[in-house]
């Protein structure tokens, strides 16, 4: 019987073609990044004051989210957790810090002091920088859809922004290698959310790989490319549509570095952004200020397949 050995050389070969499957959010980046992206696409985008606004937002939740005490449950919580498929953080639990009411006051404060920004926005943070324990508790409930009823939409991205602050805080501390997927691929393997768009990365290792990223936490987990993230239809019921190349009239040569991925057999799609052709694209930022690609989509009758962090939309 011959045994098969590998040579010196070929375990780093092979490790170097495992596709690592999960990218955990780095805390000294993830916010600032963001709001860099939001005020450069706030230049030229219709809806720039938006933008502008959920930059102060997410300045706010880098700044929350320096001194933000992360209470991760312990290793042997995690591991019997994930020894049944089940995600480590989960977001409809209610497992949410105290603290996360801190981060949204300094986000409410920080869009209350914010030059430049509209009256109506101002306003809003200020009264809701003084919200009670027990509103900002059932806030948090129902944009998380843990209890039924009805979400105020323009409250929704603040709670959402301080949600999101203490899901980082925890998502950030796991050990990549560690996170076990989920048996539903659509879901963020650590806290179960849906994600808010995908991205193709350019940079080893994880060059050419496509991620789901996840709107609460931050996570990103790796999915083959052509396949719906919703249904898991593949082949000829993927198609990929953007606003340059339906301009152009042209899909064969679409080299934009926001596309939207559309399934023919559940008639949803999420964005995908590709790094290669645009190495500043941020998933929530570019998701956001390519709205006119969603309303485009809505007239051909494709529906989103989840919401965008920071604007509510009523499910349909
Ligand atoms: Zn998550
Ligand atoms: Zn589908």
């Amino acid at each position: 019987m011959t045994q098969r050995i590998l040579e010196p050389g070929q375990i780093e070969q092979l490790a170097a073609h495992a596709i690592p499957r999960i990218r955990l959010p780095d805390r000294a980046q993830l916010f600032a990044r963001r709001a860099a992206r939001l005020r450069a696409l706030a230049e030229t985008s219709p809806i720039g004051d938006y933008l502008q606004l959920c930059a102060v937002v997410a300045e706010a939740q880098h700044a929350a989210l320096a001194d933000f005490p992360a209470m991760l449950p312990s290793a042997t919580q995690i591991e019997t957790v994930q020894a049944h498929r089940m995600p480590p953080i989960p977001a409809a639990d209610g497992a949410r810090a105290k603290p996360w009411r801190d981060a949204f006051a300094t986000i409410c404060a920080a869009v209350a002091q914010a030059p430049r920004l509209p009256a109506a926005a101002t306003q809003l943070a200020a009264r809701l920088r003084n919200a009670g324990r027990d509103e900002l508790e059932v806030l948090a409930d129902l944009v998380l859809g843990a209890r039924g009823g009805e979400v105020d939409a323009a409250a929704a991205p603040f709670v959402m922004a301080a949600l999101q602050v203490n899901w980082v805080a925890l998502s950030s501390r796991f050990v990549a290698d560690q996170v076990r997927s989920l048996d539903v691929p659509g879901l963020c393997p650590l806290c179960g959310s849906l994600p808010v768009a995908s991205l193709v990365a350019a940079h080893a290792p994880y060059a050419g790989h496509r991620y789901l990223h996840c709107t609460l936490c931050a996570c990103e987990w790796h999915m083959v490319r052509v396949q719906c993230s919703q249904c898991s239809a593949s082949g000829k019921d993927i198609a990929y549509r953007s606003l340059k190349a339906i301009a152009a009239n042209d899909t064969a040569a679409d080299v934009s570095a926001v596309r939207a991925e559309t399934c023919e057999h559940c008639h949803s799609y999420r964005k995908i952004f590709y790094q290669e052709k645009d190495p500043a694209v941020e998933p929530v930022a570019d998701d956001l200020a390519s709205i006119a690609l969603d309303l485009l989509l809505a007239e051909e009758g494709y529906a989103r397949a989840s919401g965008n962090p920071l604007l509510w939309q009523p499910a349909d």
